[in-house]
């Protein structure tokens, strides 16, 4: 489609006097949209991943831009020029970083420069850098080397300290619409020195001030569909914040991000959006500023001065490593087993074998023995046991893959809830330690 259309008649206006004078507002649009085109055959690939996006991302975001599109094109000239015209079509800023070296595939110079329709210039004073720089190594620079020197016309050099290839930076009307078009280093600390040092400043100075404010809320044990239904009407009132809501096993994070003229009126936004989808949720919402569930379980726990003690079977110690992931869990954790044989759930447990005959060791009563015996066995406040079937194997049609039974036992009493999770293994095993954490957050609540 790329290359068969009539081309359009753009006209490109490189930093003419009037634009040169006009002030820092010349985009007369309120939101700034990117894209960001990373260059290079191998990042299509199973090997090397798009990693300068990530922060490039993040840059943009600190300046209040948003990331409209993220392409990545293969070193061909033919899909590099259509990548530029689909994104001079779309964005108002295009950062295309990789494929600036001296190699026969470091194409982009002469991809954007056919899509802009304008020329490439040799800049002198970059060849004759070059040039020195060999010197300086007693090497005889090869002639490829020398189209690092090809300038859009019109652009900026940007120096590159960390390499040869420098950069550009190119400001102007195009079709009608500002645009600014950057032309970055692929190697990700030749990038990054680059773009802070030559291309914060120079964007802040383009754009209107905009600040992005953000908040994640995390939800526990509550399904997706049903999180939707309940809060979409909420969050349909508010079409200036972005809602994004990504699941995970037994855990839903409602990602929220709104820009403003100012940091304040952005937060205000947010927050008032937080409060009313906290309301609509209630106590599934179990973390307002991004923390882990393990986390929440540790400030509550330290708060109310109690210890804990684990038993699991089906999770095999994943419980006890979420817990200790947190610093200074030794002031709540005191330890438990993995009591993955009969044997050792009745030695290390005190579950009676009886029990285990009769109900089988994946039951609501081993599960609430396996708590209550742990809990006792270590002296611990609060004793939380696992009993499940992870699968795939080992399933049957009473107790099928996904099974879990969590028990959690206390000064009062021991609570049993009975789950059937989706999943494979791993999924499983991480729903059943969700399962139990949060019994333990809503005990303590
Ligand atoms: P050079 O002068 O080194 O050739 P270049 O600007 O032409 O620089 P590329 O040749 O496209 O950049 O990429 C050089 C290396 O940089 C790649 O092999 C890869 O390791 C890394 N790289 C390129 N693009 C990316 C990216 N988007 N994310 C992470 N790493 C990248
Ligand atoms: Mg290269």
């Amino acid at each position: 489609m790329c290359g068969g259309r009539p081309r359009p008649r753009y006209v490109f206006v490189f930093q003419c006097p009037t634009f040169l004078l006009s002030p820092p507002l010349s985009f007369k649009l309120l939101r700034v949209n990117a894209e960001i085109i990373a260059v290079g055959s191998e990042l299509l690939t199973p090997f090397r991943q798009d990693t300068n996006s990530l922060y490039l991302t993040e840059k943009l975001n600190q300046l209040g831009i948003e990331v409209a599109f993220k392409t990545i094109v293969g070193d061909s000239r033919k899909d590099l020029v259509c990548a530029a015209r689909i994104a001079l079509s779309r964005a108002d800023i295009l950062i295309f970083m990789g494929g600036i070296g001296p190699t026969e595939d470091d194409l982009t110079r002469e991809a954007v420069a056919e899509a802009l329709e304008i020329e490439l210039r040799r800049d002198p004073e970059i060849l004759s850098k070059l040039e020195q720089r060999f010197a300086k190594r007693k090497m005889k620079m090869s002639p490829n080397n020398a189209k690092q020197a090809d300038i859009l016309v019109g652009a900026t050099v940007l120096p590159n300290v960390n390499g040869t290839a420098p950069g550009q930076w190119l400001s102007g009307k195009y079709d009608g619409s500002e645009k600014i078009i950057m032309l970055l280093p692929g190697p990700p600390h030749e990038l990054r020195a680059l773009f802070e040092q030559q291309c914060m400043n120079r964007l802040r100075a383009k754009l209107p001030p905009r600040f992005i404010a953000t908040r994640v809320l995390k939800v526990a044990m509550m399904a997706e569909s049903q999180c939707d239904a309940r809060i979409a009407p909420v969050y349909k009132r508010y079409p200036d914040v972005q809602t994004t809501i990504l699941a995970g096993a037994g855990e839903i994070q409602l990602h929220l991000r709104t820009q403003a003229a100012s940091l304040e009126i952005a937060e205000q936004k947010i927050e008032k959006l937080a409060g009313e989808i906290e309301d609509e949720l209630k106590d599934f919402v179990f973390s307002s500023n991004g923390e882990s569930l393990e986390q929440i379980v540790s400030y509550y726990l330290q708060m109310r001065n109690l210890t804990l003690a684990v038993a699991e079977s089906c999770t095999g110690g994943l419980l006890g490593q979420r817990i200790t992931s947190i610093s200074g869990s030794s002031r709540y954790f005191l330890g438990g087993a993995i009591v993955y044989s009969n044997e050792l759930k009745t030695e290390f447990a005190g579950v009676s074998a009886e029990v285990i005959a009769k109900h089988g060791a994946v039951s609501r009563e081993v599960a609430v023995a396996l708590a209550e015996g742990i809990r006792q066995r270590c002296g611990a406040n609060l004793g939380v046991a696992i009993t499940g079937v992870a699968g795939p194997t080992g399933g049957t049609e009473q107790k099928p893959v996904g099974l879990v039974f969590h028990a959690l036992a206390g000064e009062s009493g021991t609570e049993v809830i009975e789950r059937s999770f989706p999943g494979d293994r791993k999924r499983i095993r991480w729903f059943a330690t969700q399962q139990a954490l949060d019994m333990v957050r809503r005990k303590l609540m």
